[in-house]
């Protein structure tokens, strides 16, 4: 297997067979997948690509690489390392060991990773000429992180998270959900462009559903059984996406400010996507859930971002820190003709 036909996540297993087939030590075998990983990074504004490699302690290797999006502010970046933390997080990882870097990581990827457990410890090569290895407190010492906010027992990021939230749709907002469908199963599905979420219904149990929907006005029609049979499957996507975005807030990382939430993405294949959102002490190197999404779309060989249709985000009702506004600008850009529906918990 070519080093760059990997997958993004290598099993342990196959790790420990291509390090014997390799001769070099496990960390110089894991610094030979830096090269090829650089290729797969998508960086169209600066041109520089970043691979990121990491050992996690199950013995399986995470890739990460940096993704930039033409006409977005540089903020909406994701950073290789970030995307390696994420693409570790959403297969289950506890703790990462080591880390193999095709440049010297920046403030913002070094104040991110304190948010791993014994982050000072982890130990990062720097994969130039010079093959470095030092811990992370080498890079960043006189670290502020999550031991100035939290408590020490505190889960961190990759440990379990228990967010407990919840949805219980309505039998009013099922009806939405499926009439929703049904205008999309007739072809209307540009009336749900990315534009204003100015549709929201108030459910008996509190929480809103809000439906993106462009054409700025309420739209009502009736249905004929036929069409509610043929908008089935939609309705059942669409229940799906609502699920998944639920997950993925339920493992969201989000101990400063307690505003946890998930996002989930279907593509034009049926492929299913999510993210959850991880914060940082520092607060600006936080990775939003809409990027979290992309580096699971990428690391699972999501091709061009506007394959992406259908974008589901949950969050919680009344939070200080909301995702809603800042998702439907980005995807007005990376793929303007995705559907957006936010459901609070
Ligand atoms: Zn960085």
């Amino acid at each position: 297997m070519k080093e760059g036909k990997l997958p993004f996540v290598i099993e342990a297993e196959e790790v420990d067979r291509l390090h014997k087939a390799s001769g070099l030590s496990l960390e110089g075998f894991l610094a030979t997948l830096v090269e090829p990983t650089r290729s797969l990074a998508r960086a169209p504004i600066s041109k520089f690509h970043v691979g990121a490699v990491g050992l996690g302690s199950s013995g399986r290797v995470f890739r990460g690489v940096n993704i930039e999006f033409v006409g977005l502010p540089l903020n909406n970046s994701i950073h290789a390392e970030q995307f390696l933390v994420a693409n570790a997080a959403r297969n289950g990882e506890r703790r990462l060991q080591f880390l193999a870097v095709s440049a010297a990581p920046c403030g913002h990827c070094r104040q991110f990773l304190q948010e791993l457990r014994g982050a000072s410890d982890l130990r990062i090569l720097i994969a130039d000429s010079k093959a470095e290895t030092h811990e992370l407190s080498y890079f960043l010492p006189h670290r502020f992180g999550p031991q100035d906010l939290l408590e020490d027992d505190f889960p961190l990021l990759l440990e379990p998270q228990s967010n407990s939230l919840c949805l219980n749709p309505s039998p009013q907002e099922a009806s939405d959900i499926l009439e929703d469908a049904t205008r999309h199963s007739a072809g209307h599905h540009e009336d749900h462009s990315v534009g204003s979420v100015d549709q929201s219904v108030q459910g008996m149990n509190g929480m809103t559903l809000a439906i993106a929907n462009g054409q700025g006005h309420e739209e009502r029609a009736n249905f004929s059984d036929q069409q509610l049979l043929d908008a089935a499957p939609e309705a059942q996507k669409l229940i799906q996406l609502q699920s998944l975005a639920l997950e993925a807030a339920n493992h969201s990382y989000a101990p400063y400010t307690n505003c946890p939430s998930g996002l989930s993405m279907m593509t034009r294949k049926g492929n299913l996507y999510k993210g959850s959102y991880f914060e940082s002490a520092a607060y600006n190197p936080s990775l939003p859930p809409l990027q979290a999404a992309v580096v699971a779309f990428v690391a699972e060989g999501g091709g061009q971002f506007d394959e992406i249709l259908h974008v589901a985000l949950v969050e919680k009702a009344g939070a200080t820190v909301r995702q809603a506004d800042t998702i439907k600008l980005v995807l007005d850009r990376i793929s303007p003709k995705a559907s957006f529906r936010v459901f609070e918990a």
